[in-house]
């Protein structure tokens, strides 16, 4: 069979690394009878270890092209492949038909990989864990803390839902073709009942850190000034001169408790 040419408009970096890809099969630590989900496969860097280990793995790819050379491998058979964008699949069935928690781990197309996580928080409660490969930006966001730059709606959306940890730094020199960013393999943990953060409703919490990032050079009382009085502010214990950036996902989930509780998501429309 021809070499695969690596299709840009599909993020195809593969790993090549065999330290990385043996540490990063030992963090996920593949189980018999668990759920795995394996997101873009690609050549089978990491999905031919973790057969190595599981009777059956669900794979989702894009790309037809690239597991059809694994047809006479031996654990090409434990495959369950769905070739399918990941953005679009549904989980939830997957979910209903096993009714067991889905693990979900991949080397993921990069630039996908924000909407993906986004789409996956929609499907928090099916979820056990993930473990992702991800562009060091985005590994950054989602474990900013206030005062960072690289803090917002992202850190906030998934440090909510998430217990998330900087699991390895992968250099572009483990990949083929080589990125021209570096990677960072995180593993993100959705809180089941020891929320550190509590919320009436995410959606009011999105909408309001939504409102607060779109302008990060704005202070708050200019940038929330249409839903909360400097008063309000200053009641909540928040400095309205603030930037978005300076305050904690503690006093976000204040601001988004108030209008629920004070009956103003009627008025604002979120939901
Ligand atoms: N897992 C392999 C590895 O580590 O070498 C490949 C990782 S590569 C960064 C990303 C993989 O995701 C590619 O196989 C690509 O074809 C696939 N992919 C890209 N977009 C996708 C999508 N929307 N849904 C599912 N798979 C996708």
């Amino acid at each position: 069979m021809k070499k695969h040419i690596p299709l840009k408009k599909f993020s195809q970096n593969f790993l090549i690394d065999y330290n990385i890809i043996k540490k990063i099969v030992g963090f996920i630590n593949p189980k018999l009878n668990e759920t795995l989900v394996e997101i873009g496969p690609g050549l089978a860097a990491l999905t031919k270890p973790v057969c190595n280990l599981i009777d059956k793995l669900i794979i989702i790819e894009i790309d037809k092209n690239l597991l059809k050379r694994f047809k006479k491998y031996s654990f090409y058979k434990k495959l369950i492949i769905f070739y399918q964008d990941a953005l679009k699949f549904n989980y939830l069935e997957l979910f209903n038909q096993r009714n067991k928690l889905i693990r979900i781990f991949g080397n993921l197309p990069y630039h996908i990989a924000t909407s993906l996580i986004l789409y996956l928080f929609e499907r928090i409660e099916i979820i056990k864990d993930m473990n992702f490969m991800l562009q060091k930006e985005v590994a950054e966001r989602l474990t900013a803390s206030p005062g960072s730059k690289l803090y917002g709606r992202l850190s906030i959306i998934a440090q909510y839902y998430c217990n998330i940890k900087i699991l390895l730094h992968v250099s572009p020199k483990c990949f083929q073709p080589t990125p021209k960013v570096d990677s960072i393999f995180v593993s993100l943990k959705p809180y089941t009942n020891d929320f550190p953060y509590f919320t009436h409703n995410i959606k009011v919490l999105s909408y309001v850190t939504n409102l607060a990032f779109q302008k990060r050079r704005k202070i708050l009382r200019h940038s929330l000034g249409k839903i909360f009085s400097k008063e309000v502010l200053i009641a909540l214990n928040i400095d309205p001169k603030l930037r978005p950036e300076n305050i904690s996902i503690f006093q976000y989930c204040q601001l988004s408790n108030y209008i629920i509780e004070n009956n103003m998501n009627q008025k604002y429309n979120f939901l």
